[in-house]
């Protein structure tokens, strides 16, 4: 079981930001920036590329969601999802970073 399907069954704490049936969004335990939030489905998906299109659409309606609720929608902010070994995704749980609150640098991807 992946650290994000304890954090989805209560098992593990989370700092919440908000939930619905399907998602769950909570802070990054180790930001890289400001804000640093997390949005999951709460079924086991792998990653982007294995995802459901339609899954992932209403899932960029909630990540717009909680960049309201952050008050980040109208300065901006970031949205990364990490895919596999060189995409550099830690956590076999789909997920998307969502980064803000404040500029953020463009620089040593590679
Ligand atoms: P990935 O590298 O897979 O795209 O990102 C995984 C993210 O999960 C990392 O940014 C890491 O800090 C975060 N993370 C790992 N374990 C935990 C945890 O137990 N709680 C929280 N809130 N975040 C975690």
């Amino acid at each position: 079981m992946t650290i994000f399907e304890k954090i989805i069954k209560g098992e593990i704490p989370c700092k919440k930001v908000l939930e619905n049936d399907e998602f769950l969004a909570f802070y990054d335990i180790n930001p890289k920036a400001p804000i640093h939030i997390l949005a999951i489905p709460k079924v086991c998906v792998k990653d982007f590329d294995t995802a459901d299109s339609m899954m992932l659409g209403r899932l960029s309606g909630f990540i717009q969601e909680v960049a309201k609720k952050v008050n980040i929608d109208k300065s901006g902010y970031r949205i990364i999802s990490n895919i596999g070994s060189d995409g550099g995704q830690e956590v076999p749980h789909l997920h998307f970073h969502i980064l803000g609150g404040g500029k953020l640098k463009w620089e040593n991807l590679v």
